[in-house]
């Protein structure tokens, strides 16, 4: 039989109707001659609130029982759903994480997939059901305990199942009707793309996009898998939605091809510190093991500065998370106290937010850091750090001006017209 892997977000089993919707496009495809994995998230909100509970009731939780919590919401649209199939003549049965199971590391609250035995499975499809519910951003640590995937989890769990059941397309209903080139809530100018590349999906989920989380672009790339984003509210039909896929597939060529943007950037500088070797090291080694994701760094070049010290001195900015910055003074705090290293003082700006402009175009076409610099500066947006890579420019400015940023750089690189 062949098969196919259907994932459904938040908003699209928000209620007992969206869940009863949701099982009329699954029950669609069986229709059309498909076995179908099913895989849920939680109903809308209620990973925010049970990740709100965690933190009320432990501030600083164990993460097993954090995951042992975050994980339900799952749990519970997984048997709603096989219960509305059932409802429909659909032979389906629920399976959550670990009964499948669903191996994992014991990364607790960003755990990978270690493997997707296959047999249970199969052998429930072997005996004429025709539709696996799977309870998606989760599965079980090699020491028994439930492992949650990060949050966005369950496109993930999508695609993984695609893979490890050779699925013929791996479709992610939303809340939007695509993948748009940039989100369509910040512009109304933002267009719906019918094809996108996984290198160009993969730097937008990354750098904030989050209609897909960065580990299923990730897995869709390596295991080759076709990866759909489509609306679970529209009819919909096979050439609804966005395919990602390789970028051979594309005709359209626009050398920027979307942005993303992250709201809750902060932009810390350690003021003067020693120039000489390993002083990268001994800053950014505590904040690796302080779990501190540092994002851009800039170190000021500076070899005839001395500011009155006896050796040459820098300064060095690096930007991470919002919610990273307490845990990020700490470990350089305790670096400072321990004379690894020497800083006069730490300047934290906590009002950051990062507009990126992706494109694989830019692999071939120079000016495009130019033209966004000049969009920028036509709207008086100042830029605090700049990154780059092949195909992307990132740049960290004040977050009140995040949508005007977005709505400029989409203007100047005329995003709206089709390429
Ligand atoms: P789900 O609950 O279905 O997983 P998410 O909220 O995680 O849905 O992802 C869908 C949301 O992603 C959209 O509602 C949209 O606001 C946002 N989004 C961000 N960037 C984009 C983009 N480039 N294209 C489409 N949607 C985007
Ligand atoms: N329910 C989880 C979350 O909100 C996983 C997911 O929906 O993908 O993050
Ligand atoms: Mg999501």
């Amino acid at each position: 039989m062949p098969l196919l892997v259907m994932k459904f977000g938040g908003t699209s089993v928000a209620d007992l109707d969206r869940i009863r919707h949701a099982a009329q496009k699954v029950r669609a495809e069986v229709a059309r001659g498909y076995d179908v994995i099913v895989i849920v998230s939680a109903m809308a909100g209620k990973t925010n609130e049970l990740v709100g509970w965690v933190g009320e009731t432990s501030p600083l939780y164990d993460a097993r029982e954090y995951d042992a919590v975050v994980s339900s919401g799952e749990n519970v649209t997984a048997g709603l759903m096989a219960l509305t199939l059932q409802e429909m003549d659909v032979p389906a049965r629920s399976w959550q994480g670990w009964q499948v199971p669903i191996q994992t590391t014991s990364a607790h609250g960003a755990a990978r997939f270690v493997d997707i035995p296959r047999a249970n499975i199969d052998a429930k499809f072997a005996e004429g059901f025709k539709v696996a519910v799977i309870a998606g951003f989760q599965g079980v640590s090699p020491e028994g305990r439930i492992t949650t995937l990060g949050r966005g989890g369950s496109d993930t769990t999508a695609v993984a199942f695609a893979a490890a059941f050779g699925a013929e397309r791996c479709d992610i209903y939303t809340d939007v009707d695509g993948i748009y080139t940039t989100d369509p809530r910040i512009t109304s100018k933002a267009r719906k793309l019918d094809k996108i590349s996984f290198e160009e999906m993969l730097e937008l989920a990354s750098l904030g996009a989050k209609v897909l989380q960065t580990r299923s672009v990730e897995l869709a790339m390596r295991y080759k898998v076709r990866l759909r984003v489509l609306s679970s509210f529209d009819d919909t039909d096979e050439s609804s939605g966005t395919l990602v896929c390789d970028e051979e597939e594309i005709m359209e060529s626009k050398v920027v091809s979307g942005l993303a943007f992250s709201r809750e950037e902060a932009k810390l500088t350690l003021v003067t510190v020693e120039d000489r070797p390993g002083i990268a090291a001994a800053i950014f080694g505590p904040l690796a093991e302080a779990g501190v994701n540092v994002d851009m760094i800039v170190q000021n070049i500076s070899e005839k500065d001395y500011r009155g010290h006896e050796k040459p001195v820098t300064d060095m900015t690096f930007s991470c998370p919002v919610d990273q910055v307490a845990r990020a003074q700490k470990a350089l705090e305790e670096a400072r106290a321990t004379d690894s290293i020497k800083y006069e003082k730490l300047e934290v700006d906590t009002d950051a937010a990062k507009v990126s402009v992706v494109g694989i175009g830019m692999r071939s076409h120079a000016g495009v850091a130019a033209r966004m610099f000049r969009a920028l500066a036509e709207e008086g947006i100042n830029i605090k750090v700049i990154a780059t890579s092949e195909i992307k420019i990132s740049v960290l400015i004040d977050r009140k001006y995040m949508e005007l940023a977005v709505q400029s750089l989409h203007d100047a690189f005329e995003l709206e017209k089709a390429g």
